[in-house]
């Protein structure tokens, strides 16, 4: 019997990539995991559920056991074939893995997209319009005395989030909760509500209001008409600008709430354009909670290598970016693909059924641990090892950190990684090129 207990462990579930767990392996099966929150703890403890483990090609209508080679062949003969093929997912698997899927996309023409598409792409989209001041959360962690959650719920969604890195975390400058104050903004009271010594209720799609009010209240201008705005009465509106101007080290951190409720990119305009006027009377700074381990990574990596970061359409033979007509949903919803390949994501789950239609009329290659709603309706499906757990490589925290991960256990006999699966794509679409 052999067992190693591996030591700062970074946990593969959410944006927080958690990098102190403890992780005992006991003839190469994961036993005990320390630290981790329940979500984290349960990946790392049950991620041999619903595995994969051979390769699967579609023949006669009935997905049927095929050997790694022709899986590979037949990604690979998709890919090249297809005029408009799309490359979607990539915000569960290592940064290595990403970058070989851009490689793929240029070489086969076609265009990445990654899952920020459907939930942060707005935050960069105003990004791109205004820019950010932000921080590591180790900064938030140590310096921030206000912390404001804004349409986000970590205490469900990250829930070491608030213990690692803000109100609940020993900070060098912040040692307890007490030397905190904490805001949550709204449309319910959440979990994390309940945590907050101010908890501001907003009625549904009226962040954009609420936002523009608290702008005019921090620059010292004088809200006139009602004596509310969306749904928040002028004097508490008085008092959080007066906490926000009047604190050492203000944080806002937000989710989708803001992202993808009315208004979308505008709202997200608004909290970084307050977050400027703020930083003319105080030190302030801003973060989107990203959701998946690596969506950070799939926005960061693709950036370097094409300068633009997700819906990167490489159809002329160079990167364009045109979020809303070359992003996976549109372009799906319109019909102009003609292949599409999915790596670590379930967009059978979560796409608009006319998109999720026209992705199953077509060639659909899956590249993924797991059994999901999408592997089980794909022509071609090609098991990977777990990043984190089976494989290791690099990964981005939410605050565009990059963290190493940690191979743990071995993978099924014959299971690939991600990278050397999509290289091994990239080498057989080479050739096919070469021989016209
Ligand atoms: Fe894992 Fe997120 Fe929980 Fe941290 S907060 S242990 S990264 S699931």
């Amino acid at each position: 019997m052999s067992e190693r207990v591996h030591e700062s462990v970074a946990c593969v579930y959410c944006g927080c990539l958690c990098d102190d767990l403890r992780v005992t392996v006991r003839d190469n099966r994961i036993v005990r995991v320390e630290r981790a929150c329940a979500l984290g703890a349960s990946k790392l403890m049950n991620y041999r559920t619903d595995r994969l483990k051979r390769p699967l090609v579609r023949r006669g209508g009935r997905l049927v056991e095929t050997g790694v080679d022709e899986a590979i062949d037949r990604a690979a003969s998709v890919l090249s074939e297809a005029k408009y093929p799309l490359l979607y997912g990539w915000s569960s698997t290592s940064n290595e893995a990403i970058a070989a899927g851009l490689e793929l996309a240029e070489e086969v023409g076609g265009v990445y997209d990654n899952t920020a598409t459907v939930c942060h792409g707005p935050t960069i989209l105003a990004d791109h319009d205004i820019g950010h001041s932000s921080s590591t959360l180790g900064e938030i962690k140590n310096r921030a005395d206000l912390v404001v959650y804004w349409g986000c719920n970590p205490a469900e969604a990250h829930p070491r989030h608030a213990a690692r890195y803000t109100v609940m975390a020993r900070g060098f400058f912040r040692p307890s909760r007490k030397d905190r104050t904490l805001i949550v903004v709204d449309v319910r009271e959440t979990a994390t509500a309940r945590m907050a010594d101010r908890f501001i209720r907003v009625d549904p799609g009226s962040d954009f209001e609420v936002l523009t009010a608290l702008r005019v209240l921090s620059m010292q201008g004088e809200l006139e008409g009602p004596d509310e705005v969306g749904g928040v009465p002028v004097g508490e509106l008085e008092e959080m600008a007066e906490m926000m101007i009047g604190c050492e080290f203000g944080a806002i951190l937000f989710g989708l709430g803001l992202t993808m409720s009315r208004g979308t990119y505008r709202n997200i305009d608004a909290a970084l354009s307050l977050v400027r006027d703020l930083n003319r009377r105080t030190k302030f700074v801003i973060m989107p909670m990203r959701g998946h381990f690596n969506v950070t990574g799939a926005n960061t990596v693709s950036t370097w290598e094409t300068g633009y970061p997700y819906a990167v359409d490489f159809s002329l033979g160079y990167p364009q970016y045109n979020p809303g007509d070359t992003s996976a949903v549109d372009i799906l919803a319109r019909g102009c693909n003609d292949a599409t390949l999915v790596v670590a994501a379930d967009p059978v789950s979560s796409f608009p059924a006319p998109a999720v239609r026209h992705m199953l009329r077509k060639p659909l290659v899956v590249i993924d641990p797991h059994r999901s709603p999408t592997t089980m309706a794909a022509d071609v499906v090609i098991p990977s090892a777990l990043v984190g757990i089976e494989a290791g490589g690099t990964a981005y925290r939410m605050d565009v950190v990059p963290l190493p991960l940690k191979k743990l256990v071995d993978p099924p006999e014959g299971v690939l990684s991600d990278e050397e699966i999509l290289r091994r794509i990239l080498g057989r679409a080479k050739e096919r090129r070469r021989k016209g």
